[in-house]
């Protein structure tokens, strides 16, 4: 039994908030705090009658002494933090000065640069060690499952596993010409960003989008799938043994990549201020404005989400292939929480990260990577919370 304080109330954090509250064998209680109170209030009238106590706090994640005051009036045993990559540094400084355990879901990025890298919150691993708490570092789908899944098939699976292909399905349908399925600003980031991948020991670097191929998802189907840079490439080079080659790739419509590069072409999807009407905006943060919110996408998504790992390697000196994946339905998620299954794949992660953190199955203490902790715990979680996974030992093969 324990307290756990979730920082952010979007479309992930409300997906981990109730699950938070249907495992009250875990959550005695919870509190609830973010920029915009009233979201938190509402989300609390909709959940409370339960077993798991709820509160609200207004916070601005930005300000380490808010969060300290924060943390020290409430005292959990751990923070999650849902809000954005922005706010990872001056959430794990809160942690820090109050000797509180931290879990996230996406790595630190600074809001002036579109470059994610762990560099920043690993630089924190000592002072953490020192101060006897554990950072739980992404601990979503992806990242988060994958790397869960990486540790799973090493345990259980591999002597050495040389190859990776993680792939990230979305077949879901909302219907709309345009939207992103969670935070734009950050989705819009992320995918027009320069491609890479992990190989014998160095980053190759890719144009947006130049690498596709087409992939037949168990339970979907075929799909075009593109190349993308992801933040677990960087501790899963480094984490799993005899890595060679370490590939992320995502499934995009046709039409989104139009819609996309027409947006790139005329500069709305630029992060450098502009100057509009007197007032000083960035081009990326009015077109998320713009834009469907994704917590609205929710009723009217359909379809379903297939996101694994593809593994090959060694195995008593025999090569060996494993592919391990979880198929999730947009409707069933609706049903059950009231959000697609974006932000259901990342919000039960999460609630199961900081379970495992708060009742100390996982203990650093230090910064770590999911996959860095015994795999088995969470894989069963993820069977009893939602998430069930697959596994087939011949699945087709990426080229
Ligand atoms: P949303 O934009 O829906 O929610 C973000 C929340 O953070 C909002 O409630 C927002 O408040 C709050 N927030 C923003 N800035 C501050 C601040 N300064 N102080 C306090 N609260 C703040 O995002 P999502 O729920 O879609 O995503 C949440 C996180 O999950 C992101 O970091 C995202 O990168 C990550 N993610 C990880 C995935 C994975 O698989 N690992 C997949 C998908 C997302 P307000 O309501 O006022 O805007």
């Amino acid at each position: 039994m324990g307290k756990a304080l979730i920082i952010g109330c979007g479309g992930v954090a409300s997906v981990a908030i109730h699950k938070c509250c249907q495992n009250s064998e875990a959550f005695e209680e919870i509190c609830i705090a973010s920029r915009t109170k009233s979201k938190c209030d509402a989300l609390k009238a909709k959940l409370d009658g339960g077993k798991t106590k709820i509160s609200t706090a207004q916070v601005d994640a930005n300000k380490v002494e808010e969060l300290v005051a924060l943390i020290e009036k409430f005292r959990p045993d751990v923070v999650l933090n849902l809000a954005l990559p922005y706010q990872d540094l001056t959430i794990m400084d809160a942690c820090l000065a109050t000797k509180t355990h931290y879990v996230d879901t996406a790595n630190y990025e600074p809001e002036d640069t579109a470059k994610f890298e762990y560099k920043w919150q690993w630089a924190y691993r000592e002072r953490y060690e020192k101060a006897g708490i554990t950072a739980l570092l992404g601990s979503g789908f992806d990242p988060g499952v994958t790397g869960v899944f990486s540790a799973y098939a090493l345990k259980h699976h591999f002597d050495e596993i040389n190859y990776i292909d993680i792939l990230d399905c979305n077949a879901g349908d909302h219907g709309y010409p345009f939207a992103t399925n969670f935070n734009p600003e950050i989705n819009i980031r992320e995918v027009s960003a320069k491609g890479s991948y992990w190989e014998d020991g160095k980053w190759v670097e890719t144009e947006p989008m130049e690498i596709k191929r087409v992939y037949d998802f168990p339970e979907i189907g075929p799909k075009d799938m593109y190349l993308l840079h992801h933040e677990e490439l960087e501790s899963l080079g480094i984490n799993i043994p005899g890595i060679r080659r370490i590939r992320f790739f995502m499934t995009f419509g046709q039409s989104y990549l139009t819609h996309l590069k027409c947006l790139e072409n005329v500069g709305m999807t630029s992060i450098e201020p502009i100057e509009f009407e007197g007032k000083k905006i960035v081009p990326l943060q009015f077109l998320k404005a713009v834009l469907p919110d994704p917590a609205s996408l929710g009723p009217r998504t359909k379809g379903k989400t297939n996101i694994g790992c593809i593994f090959r390697g060694k195995k008593a000196g025999k090569d060996k292939t494993y592919y391990l994946y979880n198929v999730c339905d947009h409707q069933e998620c609706y049903r059950e929480v009231g959000s697609q299954a974006i932000s259901y794949t990342t919000g039960v992660p999460a609630m199961i990260g900081a379970m495992l953190v708060m009742n100390g199955t996982w203990k650093g203490p230090g910064v770590k990577n999911i996959e860095e902790f015994d795999p088995d715990p969470f894989m069963e979680a993820l069977n009893r919370w939602g998430l069930p996974w697959k596994e087939s030992f011949s699945p087709e093969l990426v080229d």
